[in-house]
């Protein structure tokens, strides 16, 4: 069933004619959460999606619908079935198969697409920080001796780390988990960021942390693990990003609006 409201002639000022325009956002991130909430107040016709893999996701001020479309073809229908003009790609920079099936959806109905992704952390001095291409690559690199590490890399691939169970991993999840950890030595803190460098700093020094293992995430929501891990000395194993889709890109809620056809000085 298409979801409403219905699309909206949305005036581009001098620049252009008026289009219609409503959009689709792609969900589960900060970025996404903020540009729900200018789109809301600009008047902007739009629906929310999340994947549902969190079991309280934040409340959005746009229709929000939860779950998967149904790879390439269901996000294709549901675009045409709700008249999507637009879609925003605001998904994490690691959840590469949606961004991939985004292009492609939008290829096939023509629908316009726009990345809104966060710029990746980047070292500073004072940080060591060793990079690897993927999770595989950062198991092999904690091949050695039994440490504590803090794995911050969410639920979804503590699978392979069992290929290291000599360490005792310290996970912090955003919900209490369902399913048994598959790491024979663990300690869960369950907590939802935006963080702070003090509480960091807690954490690390509780648990006795010798390294972190994090994805590069970018953004300001996580980044103070590392400015904690500077802080003790510690290393940080950072696990970069997949590449993105080709595909158009930018960084800022603002820059979405400006996409949009709307002048991002009005009120947002
Ligand atoms: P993924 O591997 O790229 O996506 C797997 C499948 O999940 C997609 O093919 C799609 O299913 C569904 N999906 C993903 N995002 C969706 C969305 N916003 N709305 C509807 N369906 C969605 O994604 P992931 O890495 O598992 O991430 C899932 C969600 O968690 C994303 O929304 C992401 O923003 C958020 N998140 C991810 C990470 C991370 O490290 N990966 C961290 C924080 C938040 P169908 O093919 O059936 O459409």
């Amino acid at each position: 069933m298409p979801l409403s409201p219905q699309p909206m002639i949305v005036s581009q000022g001098a620049r252009s004619a008026s289009v219609i325009v409503k959009v689709l956002i792609l969900g589960g991130t900060t970025e996404a959460s903020a540009l729900a909430r200018v789109v809301a107040e600009s008047g902007i016709p739009a629906l929310f999606s999340y994947a549902g893999r969190v079991a309280s996701p934040r409340p959005q001020p746009v229709e929000t619908r939860v779950g998967g479309f149904g790879g390439v073809d269901g996000l294709a229908r549901f675009l045409a079935d709700n008249r999507v003009t637009h879609l925003v790609d605001a998904t994490h920079p690691f959840a590469s198969q949606m961004s991939h099936n985004a292009v492609a959806a939008a290829d096939r109905t023509g629908v316009r697409l726009m990345g809104l992704t966060r710029l990746p952390w980047t070292p500073v001095p004072g940080d060591q920080w060793q990079h690897v291409p993927d999770i595989e690559a950062a198991v092999d690199v904690v091949a050695g001796p039994a440490e504590r590490i803090m794995l911050a890399i969410g639920r979804m691939h503590l699978d392979a780390f069992t290929r290291q169970p000599q360490h005792h991993y310290l996970l912090r999840l955003v919900d209490t988990p369902q399913a048994a950890i598959p790491l024979p030595h663990h300690t869960v803190t369950v907590d939802r960021g935006p963080f702070t460098v003090d509480g960091d700093r807690a954490l690390l020094t509780t648990h006795g942390i010798d390294q972190v293992v994090c994805k590069n995430a970018g953004g300001t929501g996580a980044d103070a693990k590392l400015t904690a891990a500077r802080e003790l000395g510690l290393p940080v194993l950072m696990i970069d990003r997949p590449e993105p889709p080709p595909r158009q890109e930018v960084h800022t809620v603002d820059d979405v609006l400006a996409w949009l056809g709307h002048d991002a000085d009005l009120g947002v």
